[in-house]
């Protein structure tokens, strides 16, 4: 892996390209092609993947992405686009928008990536590793794929060398840094992308001029002529046939395979792909999109997909089981003093080992709705009116409580419905208490003291000062939140909302095996969040991209050792 991986660290040919090149609408690809590798999604997984699989040692390889390219939506470009992103999310199948509506069956709102790039084009960019004993498993018998360490750092720094940046911290940022030292998240551990109890400042994706890249730049690394990237092109099934007894070695051995995807354009026009002997369909669709990919190929529930009408290829009860959303608690304020827009860029970890609430700030400018706006007398209504906020948020890590995923319909590009059962599980809401009453501590620190404004007049204030209070937007906190359990888990299930951390529906060990193959299926794979059963770290971008790189670079290996070559000699690798 070392030969391969060094082989592949810088793009091919020297100054890195862009990977626009590779790119094309999916109504200029040809009806039926054959490839090697056949990825589905060009998210965060999916891209580092592709670029992987068409890189030295590689094959032919086509990157479906049912939406279009970054650089088509200028807002994506820039941190400050963020907001606006997320404002124009639009639940519609038929929409173009980058960022796509849903609403779980909790009744929280929630949103997809419909990008290349997936959800690191729209994301709030921070990046940040997972713990250490994330990759030995979650509870009792769990099963976990046999990590190689090396290759997992390795793959890592080929993400990090890069997509990642160290942030400029100042205004909201620092005094949250500061504010979460005084509520004794400690130690100070300053800039590190490693995941460590206490106070840090993690990793950016967003460049020293405010500039995102995305996994869809790891793509430049592919080599000339081997990969093709098709936009809008939405992939409506996997192609999965029954093996010819004959060539089935041992009925212990699945008994189908796939063979290629139907995909089709943004005309509805649809076409083939397929696999070429010794190839592979890899889902990378993320954690809505390939457990929906399954359940519509026919691997599901056999119960279920019958109901629907869909012919069952392996009855496989957990696909789309194990969903798991972390739930989100925090308290918004707009600051007495002028700040800065900020993403995630500090974050306090009480307890490395995901037993206590992660916390996380962030502040923006948001445009008010004329609809709200007092018509005051030097205030035109229809001038635009913006109001910076700042939010410090908590998030369960884990979660313990788990939900499941259906198809509504068979209809191929309509969003799954989804319930997540926030809070089903007592730990859960135990774990909100505590985090939200920490998320109290930091605001009631004394650096925080500067964002309050008064309120009420001198005289119903301490010793003649006007009273100073937080300008709280939405909820506020239980005035007993010290010491009332019941009222801040009141608080905790009134106000819960995403941090769009989900994941689960192909956990390993239940619908993928510990090389993420789906059970029951030859020639099939599912490399993405969706194959977790819990969140990497604070924030999972980092785990899943490296996740796509270190796949990568497994599968390659594994194609070259069935040829029976050399794996530790590069140039053996090349054709
Ligand atoms: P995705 O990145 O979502 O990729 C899946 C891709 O598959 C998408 O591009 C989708 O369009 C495509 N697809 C789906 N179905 C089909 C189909 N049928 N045919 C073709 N293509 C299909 N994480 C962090 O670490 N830090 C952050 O700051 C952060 N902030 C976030 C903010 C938001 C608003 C969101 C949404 C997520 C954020 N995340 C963050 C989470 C992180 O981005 C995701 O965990 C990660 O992108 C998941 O990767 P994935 O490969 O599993 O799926």
């Amino acid at each position: 892996f070392a030969a391969l991986a060094a082989a592949q660290s810088r793009p091919f040919g020297g100054a890195p390209p862009g990977y626009e090149r590779y790119v094309a609408d999916a109504t200029a690809t040809g009806a039926e092609e054959e490839y090697d590798y056949i990825v589905v999604g060009g998210g965060a997984a999916g891209c580092p993947l592709a670029a992987t699989l068409a890189g030295p040692g590689g094959g032919r390889v086509l990157l479906l992405e049912r939406g279009g390219a970054p650089a088509e939506f200028p807002a994506l470009a820039t941190a400050g686009g963020f907001v606006r992103t997320l404002a124009l999310a639009d639940p519609s199948p038929d929409s173009d928008a980058p960022a796509q509506a849903f609403s779980s069956e909790d009744g929280v709102p929630n949103v997809r990536a419909r990008v290349l790039g997936g959800g690191t084009a729209i994301n709030a960019g921070f990046y940040s590793r997972a713990h250490p004993g994330w990759f030995h498993g979650h509870g009792e018998g769990a099963e976990v794929p046999d990590w190689d360490m090396r290759l997992v750092n390795s793959s890592y720094e080929w993400v990090e060398q890069e997509l990642t940046f160290q942030p400029e911290v100042h205004g909201w940022q620092a005094a949250v840094r500061a504010a979460l030292l005084e509520a004794n998240v400690t130690p100070w551990n300053g800039f590190t992308v490693e995941h460590v109890t206490g106070t840090k400042i993690g990793a950016t994706t967003f460049d020293a001029s405010g500039r995102r890249h995305s996994a869809a730049d790891l793509l430049a690394f592919a080599r000339p002529g081997r990969l093709h990237v098709a936009v809008r092109a939405a992939v409506t099934r996997v192609i999965i046939n029954p093996i010819d007894p004959a060539a089935r070695r041992g009925r212990s051995r699945p008994a189908v395979a796939a063979v290629g995807v139907v995909y089709q354009d943004r005309l509805f026009q649809l076409h083939h792909a397929l696999l070429r002997p010794g190839g592979e369909v890899i889902l990378s669709a993320g954690t809505l999109g390939s457990p929906q990919l399954l359940l519509l190929s026919g691997v599901g529930p056999a119960n279920d997909l019958t109901s629907l009408g869909i012919p069952v290829s392996v009855d496989a009860p957990d696909v789309g089981k194990h969903m798991f959303d972390n739930p989100r608690n925090g308290i918004s304020i707009i600051p007495s003093v002028p700040i800065d827009h900020s993403l995630i860029q500090v974050v306090g970890i009480p307890s490395a080992n995901g037993t206590a609430s992660y916390l996380e700030a962030a502040s923006y400018i948001v445009p008010v709705s004329p609809m709200l706006r007092p018509a005051g007398p030097f205030i035109s209504p229809t001038s635009p009116l913006y109001v910076t906020m700042a939010t410090i948020m908590e998030k369960v890590p884990g979660p313990l409580s788990e939900g499941s995923l259906w198809l509504s319909s068979p209809n191929p590009v309509e969003t799954p419905s989804v319930r997540f059962n926030y809070f089903s599980r007592p730990e859960d809401l135990a774990q909100c208490v505590v985090g939200v009453r920490r998320v109290a501590q930091v605001l009631q620190s004394r650096t925080m003291d500067i964002f309050r404004s008064s309120v009420g007049s001198a005289s119903q204030g301490r010793r003649g000062h006007a009273r100073r209070d937080f300008r709280i937007v939405g909820a506020t906190l239980p005035l007993d939140w010290s010491t009332n359990n019941t009222s801040v888990a009141d608080f905790c299930r009134r106000t819960v909302a995403t941090l769009w951390h989900y994941h689960g529906g192909c956990v390993v060990g239940r619908v993928v095996d510990k090389d993420f193959r789906v059970m029951g299926t030859q020639s099939l794979r599912v490399v993405d969040g969706s194959t977790f059963s819990v969140t990497p770290g604070t924030n999972p971008q980092a785990t899943v991209m490296m996740m796509g790189r270190y796949m990568g670079l497994k599968m390659i290996a594994e194609r070259h050792s069935r040829r029976q070559v050399n794996t530790s000699s590069y140039n053996e690798l090349e054709e």
